[in-house]
C-alpha cells in the first residue's frame, strides 16, 4: 500500500485526539469510535476492510493512517507457558514484549523505551544503555502483537503492566497515551487496576501522573534507606526516599488507589538483612503499601546473587508482622531470559539486535 509521505500512526492515540483527527480533516468525530472498535475491538487493521466507512475515507486512511504492526523477529516459550516475542523496533533495534498466563489471568508484560538510562546495576536492560522512546503507537502495537499470536484457546490478556525494557515515566507523554487506549472502553475496556505503571521513581512525574491518569502505581524501592538506594537505583540521587514516598502516598489519595505497590529486588547480602526488613516495614507500616519481594534473576556480568529461600521468608515475616501485605513473587520465563529484569537485545555499536541474530549483518 502507498502512503502519504508523514502519515501519522493512528495506533494509540487517545479517543480525543483520535477525534480531532477526524474532524481536522472535514470527518465526524464519530469515526474515531467506529475507528477504535475496528482496532481494537475487531483487530483489524486494514482500512479497506472497515465496511462502515465511507469508501473514500477508507481509501484516505489506508493512504495517511499508519496501521501496520511490527515485524516478530523471534518467538520463544518458557517451560512455564511464559511467552516472549522480540519485536522489530526498526533501524536495528529491538524490543521484548512478555506473556505470562496466570491461573486466573493473563499479564502482558510491555516496553515503554529500547534500553534506560537509569542504569541499576542489577538490571540487564540497564546494562544497554538508552537507545529511545517508543511511541504510543509502537507500545499499543506490542499488545496487538501478543493478542494477535496468544490466538483463542489461551488465556487472554487481562491485565497489562509497564514493567518491560525503559523507565515508563521518562517517555511520560506516549506512556500516558498508550495507557489510555488501555482503559478506554472503545480501546482495550481494562480496569484502570489491571493496568500498571512500574516505576525507579522520577518524583515530579509520579506527581503530574496523578493529574492525568488514574493506573495502578508500582515503585521499585529495592533499598529501605537513601545511601544504600544511591547505588541499587542511581536515579534515587536526584529524586530521594522522602519527597518521593509522600509523592506515592499522594498518589493513591488522589486516584482513590487501594494501595501502591512497591518491588524490592532480593539481593543477597545487599538488602535483605532482618535490619534493612526493619527499617522498610517502618516506611510502609500504616501506609496504603503492599510489597513485592522480587527473587533476583541473575544478569551476566551483574555482581549479585539471589538471596536464599530461607532468607527472603525471614525478610518477608517481619513485614508481614508489621502489618504489611507482603508476597515473594514467583519467577517466571527465566529460561528464556524473559523474567524481570533480564530483557535486552544484543547490542553492538549502540544499535540493538537480537540476541541469537547476527552482530555483523
Ligand atoms: N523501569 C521500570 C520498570 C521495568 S523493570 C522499573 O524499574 O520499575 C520491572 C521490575 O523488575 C523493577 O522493579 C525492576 O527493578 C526489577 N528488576 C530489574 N532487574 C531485575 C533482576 N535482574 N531480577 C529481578 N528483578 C529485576
Ligand atoms: Fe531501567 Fe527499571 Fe532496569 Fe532500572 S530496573 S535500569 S529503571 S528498566
Amino acid at each position: 500500500m502507498n502512503r502519504e509521505a508523514g502519515a501519522v500512526s493512528l495506533l494509540g492515540l487517545p479517543r480525543d485526539e483520535l477525534e480531532e483527527w477526524f474532524v481536522s480533516r472535514g470527518e465526524a468525530a464519530f469515526r474515531a469510535r467506529q475507528l477504535m472498535r475496528w482496532l481494537y475491538h475487531r483487530g483489524e487493521l486494514e482500512p479497506r476492510r472497515m465496511t462502515d466507512m465511507t469508501l473514500s475515507l477508507r481509501e484516505s486512511l489506508g493512504r495517511t493512517a499508519g496501521l501496520v504492526l511490527p515485524n516478530v523477529l523471534r518467538h520463544e516459550r518458557s517451560a512455564d507457558g511464559t511467552r516472549k516475542w522480540l519485536l522489530d523496533a526498526g533501524g536495528g533495534q529491538v524490543i521484548e514484549t512478555v506473556f505470562i498466563p496466570e491461573r486466573a489471568r493473563g499479564s502482558l508484560c510491555v516496553s515503554s523505551q529500547v534500553g534506560c538510562a537509569v542504569n541499576c546495576p542489577f538490571c540487564a536492560t540497564g546494562q544497554m544503555g538508552f537507545n529511545r522512546n517508543l511511541s504510543a503507537a509502537e507500545i499499543v502495537a506490542q499488545v496487538l502483537v501478543a493478542r494477535r499470536e496468544i490466538g483463542a484457546g489461551e488465556r487472554a490478556i487481562t491485565n497489562i503492566v509497564f514493567m518491560g525494557m525503559g523507565e515508563p515515566l521518562a517517555n511520560f507523554r506516549e506512556v500516558v497515551r498508550a495507557a489510555s487506549v488501555f482503559v478506554d472502553h472503545l480501546g482495550l475496556g481494562l480496569s484502570r487496576r489491571r493496568v500498571t505503571l512500574s516505576t525507579s521513581g522520577i518524583t515530579p512525574r509520579i506527581r503530574k501522573l496523578a493529574a492525568v491518569s488514574r493506573v495502578a502505581l508500582a515503585l521499585s524501592l529495592h533499598a529501605p534507606d537513601d545511601e544504600l538506594r544511591n547505588f541499587l537505583v542511581p536515579l534515587n540521587k536526584r529524586y530521594p526516599l522522602g519527597p518521593l514516598l509522600d509523592a506515592c502516598w499522594n498518589y493513591a489519595r488522589e486516584t482513590e488507589s487501594r494501595e501502591i505497590t512497591f518491588e524490592y529486588v532480593m539481593l543477597d547480602g545487599v538488602n535483605d538483612q532482618p535490619h534493612q526488613a526493619r527499617a522498610l516495614a517502618k516506611l510502609l507500616r500504616d501506609r496504603p503499601a503492599k510489597l513485592n519481594l522480587i527473587p533476583y534473576n541473575r544478569v551476566e556480568g551483574a555482581p549479585f546473587k539471589c538471596s536464599p529461600r530461607d532468607v527472603i521468608d525471614r525478610f518477608r515475616q517481619v513485614l508481614l508482622d508489621a502489618g504489611i501485605m507482603t508476597i515473594t513473587r514467583k519467577t517466571r520465563g527465566d529460561d528464556i531470559d524473559a523474567a524481570c529484569g533480564q530483557l535486552r537485545g544484543t547490542v553492538l555499536n549502540g544499535r540493538s539486535v537480537p540476541a541469537g541474530m547476527s552482530a555483523r549483518a
